[in-house]
């Protein structure tokens, strides 16, 4: 069977593991995490990275530094990972879904305006396959309305708009490990930003609620609970297994960019017989090879295109069920507009096995097992 992820190995995490081990120190912000660190700060040009335990976690870090209060609302795709709304429902916020642009799967940048009310504060743009949304509209936007903008790059590591880092546009964003992204740590994820403003509130908010980052750096001769806070900081044991990936990141980008191009090539005689759509990346976008898609008929075709390939040792995926129709959506948020393309693109929508270890030979199976799926013969 070929499956639809393993997590990434690229070498030197166990090397790296034992020298975790070996320092002493398995506690978070020790040397791994501050290497991790620097690294995203350098080729991300950002000027802060704090490493997390999840992207949910540093989503939630995002919406606590957005000083929400209950009835705020957050205009955001409903084509979204729970997590990109339960964030700001926890800080009692009204998620509103807006519609998605049916080439990118992203946000629709014209519908956000018309979703503004006076208890809007901020927009959510989740830069899904790691293909950027439409950033210079939005911050627009967000600027004309005094919106702060949080982008959801979990998938968007390491990808582009017009040469910025996704993730580094917005005030601030929010990035993900976990083993289903480019580069892992098993469960993880990092906040990032450039304003120094935030740097004082998220180090407290990561540390219980107290100023022990401050205390690290000599800069207080103790710590103590000066706010809220929960405990956002990864192990050195992660971090360490991270930095193995980060240091080997155009290595992964190169085995994932080959894959992509070579399903993009191979499915493309579908497409141009109209039987399936593909990715579409704009110009402006420099995608990170995150996913790779195709978009059948409906429902009833993928599901049976899903069996197809199962039944030639070929694990395909689809998500998400659109957040305005699952039982928490329906309860803490609403849908402004109509839903012209969420739950339809939804529905057609499937993932082809994407991941670092897949070998060439078997991604070509795998593409070979879309072409022989009787419905496209
Ligand atoms: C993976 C993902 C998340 C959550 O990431 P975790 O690190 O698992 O918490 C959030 N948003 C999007 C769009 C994702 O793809």
């Amino acid at each position: 069977m070929i499956s639809f992820n393993n997590p990434p190995f690229v070498g030197k995490e166990l090397e790296y593991i034992k020298q975790a081990v070996d320092s002493g120190k398995l506690c978070g912000d020790g040397a791994f995490t501050k290497k991790c660190s620097a690294w995203m700060r350098e080729h991300f040009d950002a000027a802060h990275v704090l490493l997390t335990t999840s992207c949910t976690h540093a989503l939630e870090m995002a919406s606590w530094l957005c000083d929400l209060k209950p009835g705020d609302e957050v205009i955001m795709p409903s084509y979204t990972f729970v997590s990109t709304a339960d964030a700001f429902v926890l800080r009692g916020a009204v998620p509103v879904f807006v519609d998605i642009r049916p080439d990118t799967l992203n946000i629709d940048e014209k519908l956000i305006e018309d979703a503004i009310t006076e208890k809007t504060r901020v927009i959510v743009p989740v830069h899904y396959a790691g293909v950027a949304c439409a950033m210079d509209e939005i911050m627009d936007i967000a600027r004309r309305h005094h919106l702060l903008v949080v982008e959801d790059a979990a998938q968007g590591v390491n990808a582009r708009y017009k040469g910025k880092a996704l993730g580094t546009i917005g005030d601030l964003g929010c990035y993900s490990f976990h083993e289903t992204k480019n580069y892992s740590m098993g469960e993880g994820g990092a906040l990032v930003f450039n304003n120094d403003d935030y740097l004082e509130a998220a180090e407290i908010v990561r540390e219980k609620g107290t100023d022990r980052s401050k205390y690290f750096r000599g800069q207080v001769d103790k710590y103590s609970w000066v706010g809220y806070g929960s405990s956002y900081l990864p192990s050195e044991l992660n971090a360490a297994y991270l930095y193995a990936q980060l240091e080997e990141a155009s290595r992964i980008d190169e085995k994932r960019m080959s894959i992509w191009n070579m399903y993009d090539e191979t499915l493309k005689p579908l497409a141009e017989r109209g039987l399936i759509e593909q990715p579409f990346v704009p110009d402006y976008a420099l995608h990170n090879a995150h996913m790779y898609y195709i978009k059948v008929k409906d429902l009833d075709q993928r599901t049976r295109l899903i069996d197809h390939l199962k039944a030639n040792g070929v694990m395909a995926v689809f998500h998400y069920v659109p957040l305005h129709s699952s039982k928490a959506g329906r309860r803490f948020g609403r849908f402004h507009g109509e839903d012209v393309y969420t739950t339809k693109e939804s529905e057609r929508l499937l993932r082809l096995p994407m991941f670092y270890n897949l070998s060439m030979e078997d991604a070509r199976y795998a593409a070979s097992c879309v072409l022989s799926f009787p419905d496209f013969a």
